[in-house]
């Protein structure tokens, strides 16, 4: 296991769709070992492949919750609910953070690392970081959905993703 480089906005690999992945095997379960390590190291509660430089669609997200890593390969969503306004960050644009409105409810289904369909609900904090980071997979960065930008004393406890 390894810490991966975060890439950081501008460039190019964060503003495009990403590629499905197609082979479930060491390599693709070396990634996500490498994004845990990396996400922890960097103290995010999400990371996307595209922030680590890679085209594929992998992202995980982990809350401290009881649900645990939650490793979404190929995910889409299905069905929201609902609506939430919170204060959101993310790993490619340090000591950046906004208000974003997202659905309070997500569902998703997904491949597990062993190429296992699953389908995952969340509500919430969850639903949120789920869903940031689905959207990087498609290339739609956090900024484009900023309805205000927070000043540095409104950051208290707000963590990237
Ligand atoms: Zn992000």
């Amino acid at each position: 296991m390894a810490i991966r480089k975060i890439v950081i906005h501008p460039a190019e690999i964060l503003e495009k769709a990403c590629k499905a992945v197609v082979s479930f095997d060491k390599k693709l379960a070396r990634i996500l070992d490498d994004m845990y390590d990396t996400m922890i190291e960097f103290d995010g509660v999400g990371l996307a492949a595209p922030q680590i430089g890679l085209d594929a669609r992998i992202a995980i997200v982990d809350i401290e919750d009881e649900h645990g890593t939650i490793e979404m390969i190929n995910p889409r969503v299905i069905e929201t609910s609902g609506e939430q306004t919170d204060p959101e960050g993310c790993l490619s644009f340090p000591g950046l953070y906004g208000e974003v409105t997202r659905p309070n409810y997500v569902k998703i289904r997904a491949f597990d690392r062993k190429g296992r369909e699953y389908t995952f609900e969340a509500e919430g904090f969850l639903a949120r970081a789920v869903q940031h980071e689905i959207d990087h997979l498609d290339g739609i960065l956090f900024t484009t959905k900023v309805s205000r930008y927070l000043e540095d004393e409104e950051l208290k406890g707000v963590e990237s993703e």
